[in-house]
């Protein structure tokens, strides 16, 4: 009898844990069994459940029976899926963000591979006439059907081609039943040869000094991991660098990896891209449906994406030859998951192109501070555009200061001045305002009293055109009261504005100019935001008002005024980030102004206009503010001079959350004693969250800081299995943060 092979497997729960199955013979007759690490299998777990795990170990040793063990259901890959240099990131990034392996890779593969659908193009289901006659009178009374045979006619069209024509598949359907067209799958087209046909557009602009000398100095290194950060101002064109670095890499046969914001992968984007090089590039988004996701994937596996262009998780496809990765608008928030795997896409980026001995880029007119400090110490090179491109010119700053003066929704009589000057002579207009809705509280006019929300330390936004209450934390709303709850008065108003408030002023003040606003509110089709863009850019709207949505990398060339309405709230919060993070607004938002042919000019209305952090963005700009606030950050010993991770607890019950942060701090800090860097790693906490209550849970935050990432790492790596183990655990919702960004 030969030995049973027992294989260890990864399951995506949130258990810091793996388990054990027993591999059947009649799957181990037919497995290549050195083959079996790191493939996907169908396991029983818990009752009657079939879950999609992976394979991590084969025979470990055992603490236990081997008559106690379940079996394997199904051996899902009979190789690997993931090269085995994706394979070791993911395991260093389970053990980096102290997450459980099952769990991150799953979210590392596509929906359909999760699943345990097999790792093949999914293609499409296509419809084609049969051989049977039809007499097309027949079907005169079956409008539809008459009207799909006639769309189909001798083509072969894909279901959703059809459905783009109106015809629905329940219509395909009848007709395939009457055995007058069947369905056939379709294989999207590969072509692992694209280099052949690789061709570079004409129509390309001479490079100004500034971006061949930084095409230059990637160009000579490309054959090995280097890292750059390119920070180049708003409009100096920085596309057109990435353009120039990735040619020779797809000349050499390599593939291009470049990850966007959320809501930089517009149409527009991709057309630039693909304009410039006759090879096929594809996409991964949260917009695409599994099957597109997963042809993506299949894509870059087998070498026929030349460019894979995507969002924050694009940084886990799997390529056959990678030769460059780039990372736009790198100081960007989104690149951070926030929930579940806090994994950071530029860190793991900079992992990969190391692991894979590739160079990387990095984009940013604001760079990080993280990304920065690497800069300024020489860890990263570094290349400047200092200028715009072509004839453009850095737009000009000043101050509105607000005191005192009566304003219209928020606007001071001199900003809608200015805006009519602007649109008189046929330009467009941005307002900034990051509140949604139609005003931020509704208040009791007799005795105050503001409508807060029931589960969180927070009032209610009013949202007029739909008419209820709507808490912008845990997303409950409320019909609007009729009457106040302290005093009874009817006389409940608005106070303060949002992007809705405003819209409905624009249209007063300027009925002459079509307004469009861009907010979440109304742009959650993915197309409808695609449409607005479009039509920006036709000149059918002058006034764009928005939130932070519109600050992102776009290209508007007829916007020659910018500005932003109420920027006061970030000037003191108590998040060392914050004022990171405002100039980095206020600098991108700045940017949308003047990028062609036309001078622009921004505006910021503040009631604190002496603020220091307001007079160095207008008066010196991102780049000098971010390297005087470095050195504050050092000062005060605060990222990047320091590294942090944030142990997070929730619960309905205040108490049991504080006190097991409580328990997790006694297990940290004996571990820090033990190790004698008890003086080197601090601990701070337990103590609220900022916004202590949300969506009906009490939330504390125990932070750790080191100066040392590795001191963070192995800490939690030997506390986990205690942490684990606290039965107080079970009673709150716990997680871990490492290189936290938000302490909301
Ligand atoms: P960024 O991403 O740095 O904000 P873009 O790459 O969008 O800037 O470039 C801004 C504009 O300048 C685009 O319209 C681009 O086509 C143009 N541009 C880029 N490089 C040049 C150049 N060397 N000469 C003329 N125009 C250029
Ligand atoms: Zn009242
Ligand atoms: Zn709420």
């Amino acid at each position: 009898m030969t030995k049973p092979i027992i294989c260890r497997v990864a399951l995506a729960i949130p258990l810091h844990k793996q388990f054990d199955y027993l591999i059947p013979d009649y799957i181990a007759n037919v497995a290549n069994i050195e083959q079996l690490v790191g493939c996907r299998v169908r396991v029983p777990f818990g009752g009657k459940r079939q879950m999609i795990g992976v394979i991590c170990e084969l025979n470990p040793p055992l603490d236990y029976a081997i008559d106690k063990l379940k079996k394997v259901t199904q051996l899902i890959d009979n190789s690997p899926l993931l090269s085995e240099k994706l394979w070791s990131l993911l395991r260093w990034a389970a053990f980096y963000y102290q997450h459980p392996f099952g769990d991150v890779y799953q979210q590392a593969i596509p929906t359909a591979l999760r699943q345990g659908k097999e790792a093949t193009f999914k293609g499409s289901e296509h419809w084609l006439l049969t051989d049977k006659q039809v007499n097309l009178d027949e079907l005169k009374r079956a409008k539809k059907q008459h009207q799909a045979l006639t769309v189909l006619g001798d083509l072969c069209l894909s279901t959703s081609a059809l459905k783009n024509q109106g015809i629905t598949r329940v219509t395909l359907k009848a007709l395939q039943d009457k055995g007058i067209i069947s369905p056939v799958d379709k294989q999207p087209q590969t072509n692992i040869n694209w280099l052949e046909s690789f061709l570079e557009s004409d129509e390309k602009p001479i490079l100004t000094t500034e971006q061949a000398v930084a095409i230059t100095a990637v160009n000579q290194q490309n054959k090995t991991f280097n890292c750059f950060l390119l920070e180049g101002i708003t409009g100096s064109g920085k596309t057109e660098v990435y353009l120039n670095i990735i040619k020779p890499i797809l000349q050499q046969g390599k593939q291009v990896l470049l990850i966007v914001p959320e809501i930089g992968l517009t149409p527009q984007t991709v057309q630039r891209f693909q304009q410039r090089f006759n090879v096929p590039i594809y996409l991964k988004h949260s917009a695409l449906n599994a099957r597109e996701q997963l042809d993506t994937w299949c894509h870059a596996k087998i070498g026929s994406a030349a460019i894979v262009i995507g969002t924050r998780s694009a940084i886990f496809s799997d390529f056959k030859n990678l030769g460059l990765i780039i990372l736009d608008e790198e100081h960007d928030a989104s690149f951070k998951q926030q929930d579940g795997f806090r994994y950071h896409a530029r860190d793991f980026a900079i992992k990969r192109a190391h692991l894979e001995q590739i160079p990387i880029l990095l984009g940013s007119a604001t760079p990080a501070f993280e990304t920065l400090h690497n800069a300024l110490t020489g860890r990263y090179q570094h290349l400047h555009l200092t200028e715009r491109a072509g004839n453009a010119k850095p737009p000009s700053s000043s101050l509105i200061n607000l005191a005192g003066l009566p304003l219209k929704s928020g606007l001071s009589p001199q900003l809608i001045e200015l805006m009519g000057k602007h649109l008189e002579k046929g330009n467009q207009v941005i307002l900034f305002l990051n509140r949604r809705g139609y005003a931020p509280v509704l208040m009791c006019h007799e005795c105050g009293w503001l409508v807060k929300c029931g589960r969180c330390d927070a009032f209610y936004t009013y949202h007029k055109s739909a008419n209820y209450l709507h808490c912008h934390h845990c997303t409950s709303t409320l019909p609007i009261p009729q009457q106040c709850d302290e005093c009874g008065s009817t006389q409940l108003i608005s106070t303060g504005v949002g992007t809705e408030q405003l819209e409905e002023t624009l249209n007063q003040l300027f009925p002459q100019y079509s307004t469009v606003r861009i907010d979440r509110d109304n742009t959650r089709k993915k197309e409808s935001f695609n449409q607005y863009l479009t039509d920006i850019n036709n000149g059918t709207y002058k006034i764009l008002l928005g939130t932070q949505m519109l600050a992102k990398g776009h290209h508007f060339p007829d916007v020659t005024l910018v500005a932003l309405i109420d920027v006061d709230g970030a000037l003191f919060c108590n998040d060392y980030r914050a004022s990171e993070r405002l100039a980095q607004l206020f600098t991108q938002v700045s940017g949308r102004a003047g990028r062609a042919e036309k001078r622009g000019q921004v505006l910021l209305q503040t009631h604190h206009p002496e603020h220091s952090l307001l007079q160095e963005l207008v008066n010196s700009g991102y780049a000098e503010f971010s390297r005087h606030a470095l050195t504050e950050r050092k000062m005060a010993m605060l990222p990047p001079f320091s590294f942090q991770a944030l142990l997070r607890a929730e619960c309905e019950n205040a108490t049991l959350a504080e006190s097991f942060l409580g328990l997790c701090k006694q297990v940290i800090t004996q571990i820090t004693v033990l190790n004698k860097i008890d003086d080197r790693l601090f601990i701070l906490g337990p103590i609220p969250a900022s916004m202590e209550r949300r969506a009906g849970k009490y939330r504390f935050q125990l932070l750790l800081q080191a100066d040392n990432r590795a001191l963070i790492s192995k800490t939690l790596q030997q506390a986990l299995p205690s942490l684990d183990k606290l039965p107080e655990g079970r009673k709150v919702r716990w997680s871990i943060d490492v290189d936290p960004i938000d302490f909301v």
